[in-house]
């Protein structure tokens, strides 16, 4: 079902300024290389593709006056990253990290990367941080349990708070209706809205 609107939206995209077209779910605007290429191609485009594409995305997309724009990097400190960092001004980067060891490499490369261009770090997340098995209630710490806390106090930057691994974000986020929608008073929609109010009262909003 979810591929067949995929397949159908190139012809929706674009409006009267020769602009793309966000989709909007609840107040939400978003726009996606997935949106962009048919759901079976893998994106493995290089350098100047990466480059014309990003242009696209950040400076051709008809957003219609924002609160904020949430820029969903991967991981990495390659071209997109920096590119972004050189075209655009950020207000700051939320680093994003499951508690394990790996992860956290990434994310620490993430953290010297956005020091060195001059991006404020607004703080780090620990995503995965807890399994809550749905059969018995008991908790796993599956990746870990602190890596993101100690990584975020190394580093000097706040830990903005933990998302739970729960299989029901992941049903919710297919079922089209975001976790803080679906059940806004559980404890995992109340991760999200913790977050968002700590990096929203940082950034001004
Ligand atoms: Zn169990």
């Amino acid at each position: 079902m979810l591929q067949d609107k995929r397949s159908n939206l190139a012809n929706l995209f674009v409006g009267a300024e020769n602009q793309l077209i966000p989709l909007t779910n609840y107040g939400v605007k978003t726009m996606s290389m997935g949106y962009l290429v048919p759901p079976s191609q893998a994106v493995v485009w290089r350098g100047l593709m990466v480059q014309k594409a990003l242009q696209q995305l950040l400076h051709e997309v008809d957003w219609g006056g924002l609160d904020v724009l949430v820029l969903d990097l991967p991981p990495g400190t390659g071209d997109t990253q920096l590119t972004i960092t050189q075209q655009i001004e950020l207000d700051g980067a939320v680093i994003v990290s499951t508690p394990q060891d790996l992860a956290l490499r990434d994310a620490v490369k993430g953290i010297t990367m956005f020091r060195k261009v001059d991006v404020a770090l607004l703080g780090m997340v620990q995503n995965m941080s807890v399994f809550v098995c749905p059969g018995c209630g008991e908790r796993t710490h599956i990746f870990g349990r602190e890596g993101a806390r100690r990584e975020a106090e190394a580093s000097g930057i706040e830990l903005l708070g933990d998302v739970p691994l729960d299989v029901r974000i992941c049903d919710d986020a297919d079922r089209g209706r975001p976790t803080v929608v679906a059940e806004p008073g559980s404890e995992r929609a109340k991760a999200f809205m913790e977050i968002a109010r700590k990096v929203g009262e940082k950034i001004g909003l």
